[in-house]
């Protein structure tokens, strides 16, 4: 993980100290709403603490609840902050046992679809486990992402569950891992949102992508 500039940190810090509201929820491409100045998007297989990172990032303490109510768990989940400039998209948690086949396939369409036809979409989080690493499950997510050619930046989550000599190591892997995937961000950012590490530096990184 890169060092960032106090005023990176100070303008990410900015970016989220309003309010985030939740917008809509999008399970079919017709639903998409117009396109916000910046989107970025996160995606994770289930469990990976994708809402306990968005609430630590927004300072909302219910977005869990928002993206996991019944219905909502399969939906684009829109979440808007400082007022409609940027749109943080919760992307449905992969690796259901119970979703079948036939589901997955919609699915899959439904998101190729809506990574494809966002131009405003920046960047795709790519959370993964620091424990357990880039595993088969997320290798399809990374394909699809290099595929459609949507710039992505893989994030460890629960970073506090592993030692130091772990955290290190987990990034060295994540950098071999990623290099030669096209779509793929060089950089890697660590996160605990348990202690809050690395969430001024990810709000740092979508708020260094605003007016590119
Ligand atoms: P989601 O399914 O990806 O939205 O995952 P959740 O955010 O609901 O988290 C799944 C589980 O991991 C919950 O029991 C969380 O309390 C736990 N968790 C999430 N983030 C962290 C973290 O940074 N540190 C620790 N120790 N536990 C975490």
């Amino acid at each position: 993980m890169r060092e960032y500039e106090p005023e990176e940190i100070e303008r990410g810090r900015l970016l989220f100290a309003g309010q985030t509201e939740f917008r809509l929820g999008v399970a079919k491409l017709s639903q998409l709403p117009p396109e916000y100045p910046l989107e970025v998007a996160f995606a994770g297989r289930s469990n990976v603490g994708k809402s306990s990172l968005l609430n630590a990032l927004t300072g909302r303490k219910d977005i869990a609840r928002t993206s996991n109510t019944p219905g909502r768990t399969r939906e684009l989940n829109y979440f808007e902050l400082a007022d409609g400039a940027v749109a943080l998209v919760d992307m449905p948690g992969y690796g259901y046992a119970r979703a079948t086949k036939t589901l997955v396939k919609a699915w899959q369409s439904i998101i190729m679809g809506y990574l494809e036809g966002r131009p405003n979409l920046r960047r795709v989080f790519v959370l993964i486990d620091s424990r357990h690493g880039i595993k088969q499950i997320d290798l399809e997510t990374l394909d699809q992402l290099d595929e459609a050619a949507v710039s992505y930046q893989i994030v460890l989550t629960k970073a506090d569950k592993i030692k130091q000599s772990e955290r290190d190591a987990a990034l060295a892997a994540t950098a071999k891992a990623i290099v030669r995937r096209p779509a793929a961000f060089p950089d890697t950012i660590i996160t605990s949102s348990a202690k809050g590490w690395g969430i001024p530096e990810l709000r740092a990184e979508i708020a260094g992508m605003q007016g590119q």
